[in-house]
């Protein structure tokens, strides 16, 4: 059996692992594709002292760092149920085997929610992008869209507002669902124009990079185009926590909800990262979020009458 056992080989798991290895105790790593996101991921520019990197050149450089510890990592390997009972804690995987371990820490991710009209697929970080933390400043001057009128849809909007020359925020429904607070400050910028009863039907391209954007007018049934240089996509994160329903707490999203030691509902079991409530979904937060997680577990096993 394990001491700790990590499911997910993203930022947070990684993280995870590495604190973990280091205080001398069985480390195990379970991930269905090891670096998780920044295996879609380009440039990243906010990883603090790292000035540029782009996403598989980051999961590289992780996988090393770890490797370079006596983990025992699963990859390509997907976990199907976690389990607690009277001998101890224990994880499915999707072939069958059954893993064991005095600890575990969840670091699942989370995925963006995608429009799936034509053209998204082809101009993702092309022009279709979903963090605005991570990309807003590389449309500065230029002209977006936001799809999504919720309260990330609108704060999208007043943060790209300030970097970008104009926004169009673009929502199905015939009313935004944000916050009035954030909808008065969001009516009170020169240089936002909001659509409603609007549906994206197409990301529209040169080939190379998004030029435009076809939506529709439910209300008229006609259809426009806008020309722009970039849309950011905010209709909702969702969090890879299907397989734990029923085992730990989770909250209406889907997020595991954590203390601020990183402990899930059920004792023993540790989450981090963007499977977690944890706010503000970033590389340099989830690795944070894993070490806590990895310490939390630590504190756990040596208080812990676990054999
Ligand atoms: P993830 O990276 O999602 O990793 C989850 C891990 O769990 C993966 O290994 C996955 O395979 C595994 N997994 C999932 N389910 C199972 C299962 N059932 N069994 C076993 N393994 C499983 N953030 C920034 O800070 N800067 C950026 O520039 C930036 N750009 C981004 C661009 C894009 C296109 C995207 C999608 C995200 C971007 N982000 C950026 C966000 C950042 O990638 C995430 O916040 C970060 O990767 C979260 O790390 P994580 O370890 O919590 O989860």
């Amino acid at each position: 059996a394990f001491d700790v056992l990590i499911i997910g080989g993203g930022p947070a798991g990684s993280a995870a692992a590495i604190y973990s290895a280091r205080k001398g105790i069985r480390t195990g790593i379970i991930a269905e594709r090891f670096g998780g996101q920044l295996m879609d991921t380009l440039g990243i520019e906010n990883l603090i002292s790292v000035k540029e990197t782009e996403g598989p050149k980051l999961t590289q450089a992780l996988e090393q760092n770890v490797k370079s510890y006596d983990v025992d990592i699963m990859n390509l390997q997907r976990a199907k149920a976690l389990r607690k009972s009277d001998a101890g804690l224990e994880v499915e995987l999707e072939n069958g085997a059954i893993l064991k371990s005095k600890s575990m820490i969840i670091s699942t991710g989370a995925r963006w929610r995608s429009m799936n009209v034509p053209g998204e697929d082809e101009y993702r970080n092309k022009g279709v992008a979903y963090c605005p933390h991570c990309d807003g400043p590389l449309y500065k001057g230029k002209r977006v869209a936001v799809i999504g009128g919720g309260n990330s849809g609108v704060e999208a909007a007043i943060d790209l507002a300030g970097i970008v020359s104009h926004v169009t925020l673009i929502e199905f429904d015939s009313k935004l669902r944000a916050d009035a607070v954030l909808q008065n400050k969001l009516n009170s910028l020169p240089n936002v124009t909001v659509l409603t009863s609007a549906l994206t039907t197409e990301a529209l391209g040169d080939g190379k990079k998004i030029n435009g954007l076809r939506y529709k007018d439910r209300t008229k049934d006609s259809e426009h185009v806008i020309e722009l240089e970039g849309i950011f996509v905010q209709i909702g994160l969702l969090p890879n926590t299907d397989w734990l329903k029923g085992t730990v707490d989770l909250s209406p999203r889907g997020e595991i909800l954590i203390s601020n030691k990183g402990e899930t509902s059920l004792p023993g079991v540790f989450a981090a990262g963007d499977c977690t409530t944890v706010p503000y979904k970033q590389i340099i937060i989830s690795m944070g979020e894993g070490a806590k997680a990895s310490l939390g577990a630590f504190d756990y096993l040596i208080r812990s009458s676990v054999p």
